[in-house]
């Protein structure tokens, strides 16, 4: 007798955990033929800027013009990073795949051919990246040049300020001027949400007040920056009619969360995994992996699904998404209980100085896997067949101080991926 309910769901691949690593995880897994079906909340990507890092600083305050050269290095120091598991032509071809998708899917990046970029950041500092939604392209460009730019903000709007942007650059470019516009139709509200705004300007009448706001400041500025919140759904055409309105290129800066790139990434992805028939979602929480002859996954909420798969990938993120969590026992992976590479002691997660350019040894915890992505437990357990780890959950990359959130989640998601077609086929 079958003693499964009915209606369990049967896939190849479950992926679990839908930040950058499980959706980019996702695409290259249903591109491989590999029925998947991706589990996790629809939001986890509100937090991620939106700009792709894929190596831009070390060792502590070495920043890098040419990631490739970084990455060499990295392989060199530090043996345990999760970049040095994966070649540089995989890691290459992981970019190119995903951006070849974002493109399709009319959300174009674009990057310089080898090259990390220069973006400005929101607190108006300087950060190098790999890859920027088209429509920041231009902010890299007018920096390049130290064009007349005008930074604008909108009033209420927390956390971007562009009088803090134009003053902390004002030694390397001078000709940065900043205003603050109230939003049209905002006048009554003490907070703007960037999310409200972005979904505002998706309409061409939102699109023309604003210009005609913004017009009597722009005077001889050759570029305009924006927060980023140009569109929701439309962002390109935002951008291409406000560049006309305004009589001259415009570009969208990065914002701290809730970031309108990061949402457009999430809906992009989900839309066009969509349409693949080998995808399914479900946007829930998994509570449950038992491992057997494969493994059955159970998910929480009000209609628990459970779903029997041959194969999964733990994407589950570090503290922050809770694949990992801390306590004073020490650092523990949530789902699975899987071994955790750490300090031996609390005293060590942190160095004295907080703000050591060295980094916190507990930003180096995670989960420490082989070549191919499979944790290692200790000897004797054996390794679970068919399970493997990606993302920022992988021990040995502190992804914010050396700038390589975006590549860990792309380029792991790759290799783990490939790891799995080839024990399938
Ligand atoms: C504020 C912020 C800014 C960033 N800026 C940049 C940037 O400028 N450039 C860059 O390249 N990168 C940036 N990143 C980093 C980049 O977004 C991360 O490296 C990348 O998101 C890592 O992705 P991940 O999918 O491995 O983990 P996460 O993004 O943490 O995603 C893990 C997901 O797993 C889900 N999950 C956890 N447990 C379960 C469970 N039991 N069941 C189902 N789902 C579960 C979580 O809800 C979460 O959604 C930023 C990240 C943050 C937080």
């Amino acid at each position: 007798m079958n003693s499964q309910a009915p209606d369990t769901i049967h896939t190849e691949l479950t992926i679990i955990g839908s930040g950058m690593t499980g959706m980019a995880a996702a695409l290259f897994a249903v591109n491989r033929g590999i029925s998947t079906t991706l589990i996790g909340q629809h939001s986890a990507m509100n937090f991620a800027s939106g700009v792709m890092d894929l190596m831009g600083v070390h060792p502590a305050g070495q920043e890098w013009d040419d990631p490739w050269k970084a990455l060499d290095r990295v392989r060199k120091d530090l043996p345990n990073h999760p970049l040095v598991k994966v070649d540089n032509l995989d890691i290459e071809n992981a970019m190119e795949e995903l951006l070849g998708f974002l493109k399709d899917q009319a959300l174009p990046y674009h990057r310089a051919a080898r090259k990390n970029i220069n973006v400005i950041t929101s607190v108006g500092t300087i950060k190098k990246t790999y890859a920027v939604p088209e429509t920041m392209w231009n902010g890299v460009v007018a920096l390049e040049k130290k064009s007349p730019t005008l930074i604008v903000d909108l009033d209420g709007m927390k956390l971007f300020s562009a009088r803090q942007i134009a003053s902390s650059l004002a030694d390397r470019w001078p000709d940065l001027g900043h205003e603050t516009i109230v939003f049209p139709g905002s006048e009554a509200l003490e907070e703007l949400h960037p999310e409200h705004v972005a979904r505002a300007l998706d309409l061409s009448a939102n699109r023309v007040k604003l210009a005609n706001r913004i017009k009597p400041f722009v005077k001889d500025a050759a570029y305009v920056g924006f927060p980023a919140l140009l569109g929701m759904y439309s962002s390109r055409e935002a951008v291409t009619e406000l560049e006309q309105l305004l009589e001259r290129p415009i570009f969208e800066i990065p914002t701290p969360p809730v970031s309108v790139p990061g949402i457009r990434l999430q809906e992009t992805f989900i839309s066009g995994l969509g349409k693949n028939k080998l995808f399914r979602t479900l946007s829930t929480m998994v509570t449950h992996v038992k491992t057997d002859s494969g493994f059955t996954i159970t998910t929480g909420g009000n209609t628990p699904e459970t779903i029997r798969s041959k194969a999964v990938l733990l994407a589950t993120g570090r503290f922050l998404g809770k694949g990992l969590t801390a306590s004073r026992q020490g650092i523990q992976e949530t789902l699975m209980d899987l071994p955790v590479e750490q300090p031996e002691t609390r005293e060590e997660w942190h160095r004295n100085d907080l703000f050591s350019p060295q980094g916190h040894p507990v930003n180096r915890a995670g989960i420490k896997t082989d070549d191919h992505f499979t944790p290692l437990v200790p000897a004797p357990e054996k390794p679970v067949k068919n399970l493997h780890v990606a993302g920022a959950i992988l021990a040995g990359s502190d992804w914010m101080r050396m700038k390589c959130g975006s590549g860990v989640a792309i380029a792991t998601a790759f290799a783990a991926i490939k790891a799995i077609e080839k024990a399938n086929k």
